[in-house]
């Protein structure tokens, strides 16, 4: 990859050892990437290294090939294993020097606290020749600016905490300055009910590379993400290009669309409950309360859920949703007449306009000959109808789970639309 020339292009290069091991997940790679994209500096690459000062090298060489900024995230710590700066300074050519106000700033830090520096710290007292400190206003170490034959290097400690605060109060002021950015507009569409494969298929030519708007799409619990990137030379034109690439896929999608924001299922759900004036109660088995947490992981849930039932074995199922033995004696507790009963059950119980309930085989065990793992029923109750769905979900409990109640308010939506 070659730097355009053009557009600013960003890299980023996370340091550490627990980064490899997936002991620490590289939530400030994610921040930062984020944070460029708003600024039109796009991530163009990243490195993950250990800490060692051959590795970042390497992984800084390659970086300043393909962009005009570089992010370094981790290694400014006091011990053995932070090498960042020593990195750097071999990178420039340059040797560390120590800086009076860095060690000022260090003692400062402790005396406050009641204590003396420990040698140890000394370490984050040296700047690669050249550099200029980052003020750091949560810990001790202090982040990097330094330009090297024309990029731009940032180095900020790994604690979540101080690289964002870093970011935020140093380096985003920095970037907003500098000349050569593009506008870029984000815009999203959020689908339920269709795969990858058939999206893309749907979509064909719109997700070629290189193309501009660019379409990207994650996926996340059976939730499609396409996210629609733009670039133009003024803000409202890439703008305008987004939103008319949006306004095109969500008609070729049609309803699978749920929402034109980054939503969660529940949310858009909610939306639309709360837009209809209308209540509803869950009765639960193989979700085990998961349709109830999402719905009241939103603020305010209380105006739209009334509440729900986990009726996990039988006894719950006949006690609490009236769940009539006979009907669980001949069609099983897994089955379509048993997740009516229950949707039935919580509708009259909680005296709501809809209800929706699942009952399942999450696994892994728990299959018959003629019911597997991954089978699920779902009912949606509302107004005098009910509508039941089959599902096949993949063989995997948390799957299973995730799958079915986010299934389960894709079914409320459909519904409500209506
Ligand atoms: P360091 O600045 O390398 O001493 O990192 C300090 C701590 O921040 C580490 O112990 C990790 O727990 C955390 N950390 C380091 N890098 C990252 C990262 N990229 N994302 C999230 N946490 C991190
Ligand atoms: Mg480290």
């Amino acid at each position: 990859m070659e730097k355009a020339g053009l557009l600013l292009r960003a890299s980023i290069i996370s340091i550490g050892n627990e980064l490899l091991s997936g002991d620490t997940i590289d939530t400030n790679a994610a921040y930062l990437s984020k944070q460029l994209q708003l600024l039109s500096i796009p991530r163009v690459s990243g490195y993950t290294v250990s800490d060692d000062i051959l590795e970042v090298v390497k992984a800084l060489k390659s970086a300043s090939d393909e962009a005009d900024v570089i992010i370094v995230v981790g290694g400014l710590g006091p011990t053995d294993d932070d090498i960042t700066r020593e990195a750097i300074s071999e990178f420039c050519n340059c040797k560390l020097v120590l800086n009076e106000e860095i060690l000022k700033k260090i003692k400062g830090f402790f005396d406050l606290r009641g204590g003396k520096m420990p040698p140890t710290n000394e370490k984050q007292t040296y700047l690669p020749e050249g550099a200029q400190a980052l003020p750091n206003r949560i810990g001790t170490a202090p982040g990097i600016k330094i330009e090297f034959e024309k990029t731009l290097i940032y180095a900020v400690p790994g604690v979540p905490s101080e690289a964002q605060d870093m970011f935020e109060a140093s380096i985003k002021p920095d970037l907003e300055r500098l000349e050569g950015r593009k506008p870029v507009s984000v815009r999203y569409l959020s689908c339920f009910g269709m795969s990858e494969s058939q999206i893309a298929h749907l979509l064909s030519g719109r997700m070629e590379r290189g193309r501009n708007p660019l379409v990207n799409i994650t996926a996340s619990g059976g939730v499609k993400t396409l996210c629609i990137n733009s670039v133009a030379d003024t803000r409202e034109k890439a703008d305008e290009n987004a939103e008319e690439e949006q306004k095109n896929i969500a008609e070729i999608l049609g309803n699978v669309v749920f929402s034109k924001e980054k939503e969660t299922l529940a949310q858009a759900t909610a939306k639309k409950l709360k837009q209809f004036h209308k209540t509803i109660a869950v009765a639960e088995s193989c979700t085990g309360g998961l349709i109830g947490k999402l719905l009241t992981d939103i603020p305010g849930s209380s105006d739209y859920f009334k509440g729900g039932i986990i009726a996990y074995n039988n006894e719950s199922k006949i006690e609490m949703l009236n769940v009539p033995l006979e009907l669980i004696n001949k069609y099983g507790a897994v089955s379509k007449e048993i997740a009516e009963a229950m949707a039935k059950g919580a509708l009259k119980n909680f005296d709501t306009d809809c209800a929706i309930s699942t009952t399942g085989i999450a696994g892994p065990t728990g299959a018959t000959p003629d019911k597997s793992i991954g089978l699920v029923y779902i009912c949606v109750v509302w107004d005098d109808k009910d509508y039941v769905e089959r599902c096949n979900f993949p063989p995997d409990r948390e799957t299973v789970r995730y799958l079915a109640a986010n299934y389960a308010l894709n079914l409320l939506r459909l519904k409500l639309l209506i």
